[in-house]
């Protein structure tokens, strides 16, 4: 559809247009419906839209068409003004734009390859912004879109022509290619074709982080003990990896394009299909008109299934065997692993002492068939842990507040967050994916934590047929005098307190924000509606055993949910459902009033029992983003799976404290 694109000189084409995403929504409007053309030269950076996040450009349900032609008619379909669409059908196609332009971190959120395509499938070839987040900027450059700052766009609108180049000299050599070629279906052919070759990799041997050891163990194509540095462009093995049903209909159809209905996947025993996340999509009435593209997605990621051989984890009778993370980490992620995976909080697995991290399904596409990737070694921020959390203080409170402290300030943008230290063996491994699991609301990379006993005895109980020996061979652990471009950070786990990331201030320009982070000892009395327990951050054993720890301590005190309030709680795996009943948990639940559902996601992505109704509810909400829209268009404050438990019987967000109830 491309045609000659890009070009080596790149200017605005004759009768195309801009559009600026403004914080003023109206200005949006007249851009869209009204004709007006803006100026970057009368507009400043701080009038433009932050934090755009994925959710916003293709919400859930625009993800239930595969084609992106199709996703591309609700571009921009979650940007809401008093619950009004800003953009309507087809308004970004039909307002002949080349350009969109926004302020700080586009992209943030889930990893959502819709994103960038909805842009693309619109006509958008140049994407502006003052930062991108890290995955959207790797699908954006996967597809071809070519990115630029603000000054660069004066200049277009002055007249003048830029050079390709000067769009793609920020990037290492070989993103550089892809972005050159016009995406990296086409570069890997003219790969394939021998039409250039990679860079050589000459990375002096050096101390190493966990990130760098394990793409080194990995790399394609170089001397064995070849060492790797922040920013080396490399090719990489991957060990694994997996889809799920919103995702893998694109790419099953995105390779059968490429390499014809008889393509085959060379490893497939390590790589796995989830149906996961639309299992009780027919809980939101506005998904309901969509159930049939639902369908068609299940059935073409059956197809896939069947075609290839990966691991199939379809629902049994209408229940899912559980998020794809969690189960992912149950059953097949092992120490030291290199996996892949088309969801954002892919990055959970870094509990396990991997390196994981979520892709776009064109990348997936690629690696899946080839069994490698071509990785930008990722820059390191280190997290020391030291001391111990108090009592009513969990992982969750110690995500919030690097959030809030460290991830606000940009520390951890596209960085690998390293997490260890003393004070890391004070906390579970189920716990340690909850700081993997949220690196990526701190729009980091990944987060991946040092092995131990700890981990190691859970891996075993998970995954009985791993040998201790050599998950301890070949475990990583970063050197003396590795390089943390981001810093070290000694955090002090016995100064953490109970947090939560607030909802934000529409009125006042402050979007809801995983980032938007505040002790609950300041934030007055707020009351709630909802209190929801679940997903891939909060649907683990330890997670359910806080709410069962908080529900029996209200059960004794003669306590059920407070009058008024939902709580739901949501099961991250089968195996976690059976623990839960195995211990009396599930029944527990059951007597002091909770709502329980079946693993798998569900109000974390707006589908499922637990979403807001209307914007004045409020909900206290165990998950790991608070998006406005994202689960329901309330008011909704992350918290820790104990605090969402003690609120629930309150009334009011409640820090958890033994004597709470006495
Ligand atoms: S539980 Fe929520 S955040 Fe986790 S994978 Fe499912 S939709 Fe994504």
């Amino acid at each position: 559809m491309r045609g000659d694109w890009p070009k080596n000189e790149i200017s605005l084409s004759e009768g195309k247009r801009v559009l600026f995403l403004t914080k003023d929504l109206d200005l949006i409007r007249k851009q869209l419906y009204d004709g007006l053309d803006l100026k970057m030269e009368d507009l400043s950076i701080e009038d433009l839209l932050d934090d755009i996040n994925t959710d916003v450009m293709t919400p859930a349900w625009v993800c239930f068409d595969h084609s992106p032609i199709e996703i591309a008619k609700n571009a921009y379909a979650g940007l809401m003004h008093n619950g009004i669409r800003v953009f309507n059908e087809n308004a970004l196609k039909d307002g002949n734009f080349e350009v969109i332009v926004s302020g700080h971190r586009k992209g943030t959120g889930s990893s959502r390859e819709t994103a960038p395509q909805c842009e693309r499938w619109s006509g958008i070839k140049i994407v502006i912004a003052a930062s991108f987040a890290p995955i959207h900027e790797q699908n954006n450059i996967n597809l071809g879109q070519l990115m630029g700052n603000h000054a660069m766009l004066t200049r277009l609108q002055s007249g003048e022509s830029i050079t390709l180049s000067e769009f793609t000299n920020r990037y290492d050599p070989v993103t550089k290619i892809i972005l050159e070629k016009g995406g990296l279906f086409a570069f890997a052919k003219s790969l394939k074709a021998g039409e250039f070759t990679l860079p050589a990799i000459n990375t002096p041997s050096r101390p190493m982080t966990m990130a760098e050891k394990i793409i080194a163990r990995n790399l394609v194509g170089q001397n064995e003990g070849q060492c790797v540095k922040a920013n080396d462009p490399v090719i990489a093995q991957v060990q694994g990896g997996y889809s799920h049903e919103f995702t893998t209909a694109q790419v099953h159809n995105f390779l059968i394009e490429e390499y014809g209905e008889g393509y085959s996947l060379p490893n497939p025993s390590k790589f796995a299909v989830f149906e996961d996340h639309l299992l009780y999509a027919h809980h939101n009435p506005k998904f309901v008109p969509h159930m049939s593209k639902v369908q068609t997605l299940r059935d073409l990621q059956i197809a896939f299934q069947q075609h290839t051989g990966v691991r199939d984890y379809s629902a049994k009778d209408g229940v899912s065997p559980g998020i794809c993370h969690q189960v992912a980490r149950e059953e097949f992620i092992e120490v030291a692993d290199f996996i892949q995976a088309t969801d954002s909080h892919t990055c959970m697995g870094g509990a396990s002492n991997a390196l994981t991290w979520g892709v776009g399904s064109t990348e997936y596409a690629n690696l899946v068939s080839a069994g490698f990737t071509f990785v930008k070694v990722p820059e390191s921020i280190r997290f020391e842990l030291i001391g111990s959390l108090n009592d009513g203080c969990t992982a969750k409170d110690v995500i919030l507040y690097i959030l809030s402290d460290h991830a606000r300030e940009e520390l951890t943008l596209n960085r690998s967050m390293e997490f260890g230290g003393a004070g890391l063996s004070s906390i579970s491994a189920d716990e340690r994916a909850t700081l993997c699991n949220m690196a990526t609301e701190c729009s980091a990379r990944t987060g991946i934590c040092e092995a131990d006993d700890i981990l190691y005895d859970w891996m075993l109980k998970s995954q009985p047929h791993l040998d201790i020996n050599e998950m301890k061979s070949r475990a990583v652990s970063p050197d003396e005098g590795a390089e943390y471009s981001g810093g070290i950070h000694v955090i002090n786990l016995s100064e953490i307190v109970p947090m939560v990331a607030h909802p934000g201030n529409p009125d006042e320009g402050i979007p809801s924000d995983p980032t938007n982070g505040a002790n609950i000892a300041d934030i007055g009395q707020v009351k709630i509606d909802i209190a929801y327990g679940g997903s891939c951050t909060a649907g683990k054993e330890d997670d359910i055993a806080y709410y069962a720890m908080v529900c029996q301590a209200a059960e004794d005190a003669g306590l059920t949910v407070k009058e008024g309030v939902d709580f739901y709680i949501q099961y991250g795996s089968g195996i976690v459902k059976e623990m839960a009943v195995q211990k009396g948990w599930h029944d527990l639940f059951s007597r002091v009033g909770i709502n329980l559902i079946d693993p798998g996601c569900g109000a974390c992505i707006g589908a499922g029992p637990g979403v807001s109704i209307n914007s004045e509810q409020v909900t206290v909400s165990a998950i790991n983003r608070n998006f406005q829209g994202r689960s329901g268009p309330g008011k909704l404050y992350l918290a820790s799976p104990l605090t969402v438990a003690a609120s629930a019987f309150t009334g009011v967000i409640t820090a958890w404290k033994d004597d709470l109830f006495n």
